[in-house]
């Protein structure tokens, strides 16, 4: 396993929608472990691919006990409203308080190509969203009115400027 390099904002590849994943092989199982191996080490909940550079529909997390690879990953369904914090590896996980809907079903394949579906509410809901959201080259700060998604970056930028 490798650990690979987080991407960060505003890199042009968190913005692309991702390519769908056709070839299910060693590849992209050795591609998952490290997203997960690189997610630990970076203490996040999620990640998905276009955050190490791949512009691809792929995702991993493991988020209040649900661990699971999502492969071309659709919302089926999205009730309800929650609002909580969020942050992003991406973004220096600098957190906005975010409305996101409470009850969420994921469609996705997983690591061998099988397709399933998930219901997930709250914060692992919340995840679900997000993670989607990068495979369609959006990022949280995109759903935050301009001034405050100006804010989050402002703080990112600052507090990657001490590092
Ligand atoms: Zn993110």
């Amino acid at each position: 396993m490798t650990l690979r390099k987080i991407t960060e904002y505003p890199s042009e590849v968190l913005t692309r929608s991702g390519e769908s994943i056709t070839k299910f092989d060693a590849e992209l199982r050795a591609l998952a472990a490290d997203m997960f191996e690189t997610m630990y080490a970076a203490e996040g909940v999620g990640l998905a691919a276009p955050q190490v550079g791949l512009p691809l529909r792929l995702f991993v997390m493991d988020c209040e006990g649900v661990k699971l690879v999502a492969a071309n990953p659709e919302i089926v369904s999205a009730i309800g409203e929650q609002s909580g914090q969020e942050g992003c590896l991406s973004v220096g996980k600098v957190p906005a308080v975010l409305k996101r809907a409470d009850k969420v079903k994921l469609r996705a394949q997983d690591e061998n190509g099988e397709w399933f579906e998930l219901e997930g509410e709250g914060y692992v809901a919340r995840c679900f969203l997000h993670e989607t959201d990068h495979c369609d080259g959006k990022l949280f700060i995109d759903h935050l009115p301009k001034l405050r998604r100006e804010m989050i970056v402002k703080r990112f930028r600052k507090e990657k400027s001490w590092k």
